[in-house]
Formats: C-alpha cells, sequence, structure tokens
C-alpha cells in the first residue's frame, strides 16, 4: 500500500469540481482510494461563512458566557451560534462544546475550522459527506472516496484523521465468524477501514499550510470480507454519549 498527495491543488472556491481537478493531476487506478480533506468540500460546497451570519441568540450568550468564564478569555456568541444550528444535540456545553451533527457526526464545535481560512470566517462541515464522497466519486476515474477530518478524541491527546463520509466501499470490515491463528471464531471484530485509511491519509495530508488536501492510497485491498456500513453509533446503545449527558463540569 503506498499513499501519495495530490500535487498542485490551488486554495478551493466555492464551485470548484474537485473531481476534475484531481482527475485532471493525477493518473488515478480504478481501485485507489482517493481521501478528501473535508476543508475543501466544504469550500467548494460554499459552506464557508462569516461569524455575523450568526446572529447570537440568548442561549448561544450563555454558552459563551459560561466557556468565557472558564477559560478567562473572550468567547464570540456568534461562534456557539454557528454550533447550535450545525447540531442535532448538545452532549457538553462546558469546558467545551461537544455536539452531534445532523449526519451523526460527535465532535468539538460540531467540526467548524477556524484554520485554512481567512479571520472572521467560518468553515462549516459539508452537510452530508457520504452525499460529497459520492458526487466526487462520479467525477473520478478512481471507485473510492472517503471525505476525512482532523478529530479529538476522548481518552487519548491529539487529534488524528477520521472519515466523515465515503462511497465506494463499505465503512468497515466485518471480521465476526473469521478465525484467529488458533482456530478460534472472532465473535466482536468489525474493522473500521474508513477511519483507518482517513488517518492515514491525514499523515499525508499534514494541518498546516502543505497545500496538499486530496491523498490517493494505492493498492490497498479491501480484501475477502464481509462489510458493514456502520459508522456513526447510534444514540440507543451509545453508552458514553448517554453517560455524557448527564453529566455537568464544575468549575
Ligand atoms: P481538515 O483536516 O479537513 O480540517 O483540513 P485541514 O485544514 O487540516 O487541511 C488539510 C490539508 O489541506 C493541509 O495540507 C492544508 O494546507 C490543505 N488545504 C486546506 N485548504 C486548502 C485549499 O483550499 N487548497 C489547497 N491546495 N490545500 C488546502
Ligand atoms: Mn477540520
Ligand atoms: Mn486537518
Amino acid at each position: 500500500m503506498e499513499l501519495f498527495a495530490v500535487p498542485d491543488l490551488p486554495e478551493i472556491r466555492e464551485g470548484d469540481d474537485l473531481a476534475a481537478m484531481v482527475d485532471e493531476r493525477v493518473d488515478l487506478r480504478e481501485d485507489d482510494v482517493v481521501c478528501v480533506a473535508s476543508t475543501v468540500v466544504s469550500k467548494a460546497e460554499g459552506r464557508l461563512f462569516e461569524l455575523d451570519d450568526f446572529p447570537a441568540s440568548p442561549r448561544a450568550r450563555e454558552i459563551a458566557d459560561h466557556l468565557a468564564d472558564i477559560a478567562g478569555e473572550e468567547k464570540d456568541p456568534r461562534f456557539a451560534q454557528a454550533v447550535i444550528e450545525e447540531s442535532t444535540e448538545l452532549i457538553m456545553e462546558a469546558p467545551f462544546l461537544l455536539t452531534a451533527t445532523r449526519f451523526g457526526h460527535v465532535g468539538v464545535n460540531a467540526g467548524i475550522d477556524r484554520s485554512n481560512v481567512a479571520d472572521g470566517d467560518l468553515l462549516l462541515l459539508p452537510k452530508r459527506p457520504d452525499g460529497s464522497a459520492a458526487r466526487i466519486r462520479e467525477g473520478l476515474s478512481a471507485d473510492r472516496v472517503v471525505v476525512t477530518d482532523t478529530c479529538g478524541r476522548p481518552f487519548r491527546h491529539g487529534q488524528r484523521g477520521v472519515a466523515l463520509g465515503w462511497a465506494g466501499m463499505p465503512a468497515a470490515r466485518d471480521w465476526r465468524g473469521e478465525h484467529d491463528r488458533d482456530g478460534r471464531e472472532l465473535g466482536v471484530t468489525v474493522q473500521n477501514v474508513v477511519d483507518e485509511l482517513a488517518s492515514a491519509a491525514n499523515l499525508v495530508a499534514g494541518e498546516g499550510d502543505g497545500g496538499t488536501p486530496v491523498v490517493v492510497v494505492r493498492d490497498w485491498a479491501f480484501g475477502d470480507h464481509e462489510g458493514s456500513d456502520a459508522h456513526f453509533r447510534e444514540v440507543d446503545g451509545d453508552f458514553v454519549r448517554q453517560a455524557l449527558r448527564e453529566w455537568r463540569f464544575e468549575d
């Protein structure tokens, strides 16, 4: 398996045809997996806004005031408003905003980015990243697309690449029913390969001014496994999320 960044991509603007831009820069193979940072998907889809587009509601002010008290610095209530509008549930309101987006992803600040965009600008996540992945796939000579983001996670420091959407392949390899080296049947392992590919691609894409938002994964095969599209947990059965709903930050 080999990964490389698509060279010479310009600053992406609303309306840009990402698939065509990638296809003309790389001689893609059908079985390549093309991993695209959500940042540029959002830019192409016109998800760039300004703080002024989100006049703060009383609720947003309350949240921002609380966060400002905790952090000891100003927090813009318009940013909190943007997060609220992008979310179906506020899971934690302090000491940071952890929310669920409409498409099922749980992340800090609803994944809204203020890096790799101009000051005062907000870049919202794509509305439906698997729809985005499917659209990009239509225009590519490669069959598989993963839309990624960099995201923190509980229990560990640091951020890493995760998959927000995918097309042309299942999200996971279901190993259940296969056997380990001692002949024991695997009972629980469902390997989330789109997150693993996103993570590998994110290593190549980087986080700063590298200008490499699209990474091609070559010579990686899904293999002879059952597939599964289970990716984001449903609330029912997500016990950590349920526990967090009950939890309150004490400062
Ligand atoms: P995210 O992980 O999806 O939030 O994306 P990042 O902001 O971390 O950016 C990932 C990579 O894409 C970095 O190498 C950035 O320099 C690059 N990048 C971000 N926006 C653009 C753009 O409009 N054009 C190009 N060529 N690269 C970009
Ligand atoms: Mn991001
Ligand atoms: Mn990133």
